[in-house]
């Protein structure tokens, strides 16, 4: 790797984060697989056994990997799982996408739809709070789900986009609504 006219090691950038191909998952993916995005989209970390071989799951880990098929599902990006610490499990980028069996208990106090961006949205998949800017949910997908996602009544199992008719639509009316 070439920054500005020198020359580094990967493992010497990293700062003694691990390199990609010193997890059994990748030790065979290429520098050019590891930087293209479609790779990473599509080489997503969807199973327990897969994230096991990134790091070394609790218990508790484990469980809420289990119960993640009730609520969002596990899915986090190769690149991304490569900067979670394997052993520690307060890291807080394995906290950010690693699920946790605490995530499905619910209070009387939680809400479906917590910032109240349901109540600002004139149509569906268009979202319209401040005067000067609208907000476009053009899919459910997203590339890594975060455990504390305030749109999690969004992502169900199956994936949708919005056609491009719709979104023609909702530029329109995006429109109409800044004048
Ligand atoms: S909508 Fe935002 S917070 Fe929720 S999973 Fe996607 S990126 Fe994370």
């Amino acid at each position: 790797m070439n920054l500005m006219g020198i020359d580094v090691k990967h493992k010497e950038y990293l700062g003694g984060r691990r390199h990609y191909n010193d997890i059994e998952l990748w030790k065979d993916v290429t520098e050019e697989q590891w930087n293209d995005w479609i790779w990473q989209l599509t080489n997503t970390i969807k199973t327990l056994d897969d994230l096991k071989k990134v790091v070394n799951l609790t218990p508790d880990e484990e469980e809420g990997v289990r119960i993640s098929t009730q609520t969002i599902p596990l899915n986090i990006t190769p690149y991304y799982a490569s900067l979670m610490n394997p052993d520690d499990p307060r890291c807080p980028i394995r906290l950010q996408s690693v699920p946790l069996s605490a995530e499905m208990n619910k209070t009387r106090y939680d809400l479906e739809d917590p910032l109240h961006e349901d109540e600002d949205s004139p149509v569906p998949g268009l979202t319209h709070r401040y005067p000067d800017r609208v907000l476009f949910l053009v899919t459910n997908q997203c590339s890594m789900y975060c455990r504390y996602c305030t749109r999690r009544r969004f992502q169900v199992r199956l994936a949708w986009v919005f056609p491009r008719s719709s979104l023609t639509g909702r530029l329109n009316i995006s429109g109409t609504l800044r004048k």
